[in-house]
């Protein structure tokens, strides 16, 4: 079963899978999953869900920083972020 938009009471489609889901801690990436990404036809959110059981990258493993700028810059990658927080879309600031 697909999730569901409860708002519209429709099942969501998926727009992307294997997009690159970057974890945020203070600001910062802290790790980096795969997910896929879920939308409603009806109001246009989106949620990240079939999260794998593990990151595939940890920011204290080597090149992590250039991995992270290598999937942002990357046209053919699709980048999420989690924050702790809810955050503004495009905030590059966790709130306090
Ligand atoms: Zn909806």
């Amino acid at each position: 079963m697909r999730p569901v938009c409860v708002k519209c009471q429709c099942e969501m489609r998926c727009t992307k899978t294997g997009a690159d889901i970057i974890v945020m801690s203070d600001g910062k990436p802290y790790q980096i999953w795969v997910g896929d990404i879920f939308g409603c036809l009806g109001c246009g959110v989106e949620i990240v869900t079939g999260w794998g059981n593990k990151p595939w990258k940890l920011s204290h493993e080597p090149n992590f920083d250039d991995l992270v700028n290598r999937l942002e810059s990357s046209p053919s990658h699709r980048v999420e972020y989690v924050y702790e927080k809810p955050t503004p879309k495009g905030g590059n600031d966790a709130p306090d």
